[in-house]
């Protein structure tokens, strides 16, 4: 590669720092053992921010996040801050931070590692081997649209008031970046909906295929019901690949399809923006999960989520597609190992701490690239 990969780490709160460090362990052996040109900066976010700046995100730090080739968050929040003004929780700085980066595609992997399906709550031959990814549209539709609000309409009586809205530019991105994720998979995509019932539905539904017929033939488009995608992916959820959604039916079947895989501490994500006139894009990827402050400092928290962010930072925001597979290789070899943090914890396996996953973690980098 030719110039450094510039990243920006954010570890943030409780859990957040200890992950964050077992990542940094994974850079310095891409550094180490593959030559990868990696400038890490870290910055502040959230409570740590509000500690050190009185703010959960310093102009500084948003404008090194908008600098950087891609920013890894480790997680923010926790109980001394959830009395704060609202403008200042730390929460906060993570909605600043997307909206100002204008990431509009949030991408939400739902795998099954081989040595986890038996802690799914569906059957293991239902989960096993599951891969989905299911791209949501993050910036439009009912969470955002106007009006708003809620009225008074008198006799006692209140209205409350969201618009589902989508235009024809927010669908054609998010669907894009659906489409060019599928290329690099199997070819599919499923656009879900409820055209049946709604307006912004049965646009969403036209502009996917008009953007399909002009750009993606290649690819294989087929068109579901939202109500039917939630049946279809506790049914038979291995006969996606990927999914793509608006806002508010994408929080949702992101969540259940999150749930198929059985841990919250096994879940990445990540989350772009539109691709500048240099050929990047703004980019960040994080864990699913929040901050943990139940067992923040204890050493029981699972590094993987966060180090598989990092596989699909290198993935997403730098093709680096042989690096991505090697990462998510050494996961599933130390999963196959049973070696595991307490949350997945399973009889027959041993616990580990968030400092030994990463250990092991890089064992198993070293073994394959032996
Ligand atoms: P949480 O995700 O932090 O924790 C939920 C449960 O899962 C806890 O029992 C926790 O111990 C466990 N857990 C989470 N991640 C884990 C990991 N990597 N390894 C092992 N166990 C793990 O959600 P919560 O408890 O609802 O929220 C705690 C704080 O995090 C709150 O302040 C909330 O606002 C914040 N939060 C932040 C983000 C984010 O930064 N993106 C997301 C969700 C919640």
């Amino acid at each position: 590669m030719a110039n450094a990969m510039k990243l920006l780490f954010m570890p943030g709160d409780g859990i957040g720092p200890e992950v964050m460090t077992e990542v940094r362990r994974v850079t310095d052996w891409f550094a180490r053992a593959r030559g990868l040109d990696l400038e890490i900066d870290e910055g502040l976010i959230g409570g740590s921010s509000y500690e050190a700046h009185g703010t959960p995100l310093t102009e500084d730090t948003l404008a090194q996040a908008m600098e950087a080739d891609a920013v890894l968050l480790g997680a923010v929040g926790g109980p001394k801050w959830d009395n704060l003004d609202f403008s200042l929780k730390p929460e906060r700085s993570l909605l600043r931070l997307r909206k100002d980066m204008e990431l509009f595609a949030n991408l939400r992997p739902a795998v099954v590692f081989e040595a986890l399906a038996e802690a799914s709550t569906l059957k293991t031959d239902l989960v096993a081997e599951l891969d989905i990814l299911i791209v949501r549209e993050l910036t439009g539709g009912v969470y955002f649209g106007c009006p708003r609000g809620i009225d008074d309409i008198g006799g006692g009586n209140r209205r409350g008031i969201n618009t589902h809205v989508y235009t024809t530019p927010e669908i054609h991105r998010v669907s894009r970046v659906a489409f060019e994720i599928a290329r690099q998979r199997s070819g599919r995509v499923c656009s879900v909906e409820k055209s049946n019932v709604m307006e912004s539905g049965l646009l969403w539904r036209e502009e996917v295929q008009a953007l399909h017929d002009a750009e993606y033939t290649d690819i294989e488009l087929s068109h579901m019901y939202a109500d039917n995608c939630a049946m279809q992916l506790v049914r038979n959820p291995k006969q996606f690949d990927v999914i793509v959604t608006d806002n508010l039916f994408g929080d949702m079947l992101s969540d259940e399809a999150a749930m198929l895989t059985g841990s919250l501490g096994m879940l990445p994500s990540a989350s772009l923006g539109a691709v500048d006139a240099d050929g990047s894009r703004k980019a960040l990827y994080e864990p699913v999960h929040g901050s943990a402050p139940d067992i923040a400092g204890k050493g029981l928290a699972n590094p993987l989520a966060s180090i598989l962010s990092f596989a699909m930072l290198l993935r997403y925001s730098f093709e680096l597609a042989v690096e991505a597979d090697l990462v998510e290789r050494a996961v599933a070899n130390v999963l196959a190992k049973n070696l595991r943090t307490a949350d997945i914890l399973q009889p027959g396996t041993t616990q580990i701490s968030t400092g030994e996953m990463g250990t092991a973690l890089v064992y198993e980098l070293e073994a394959l690239a032996a």
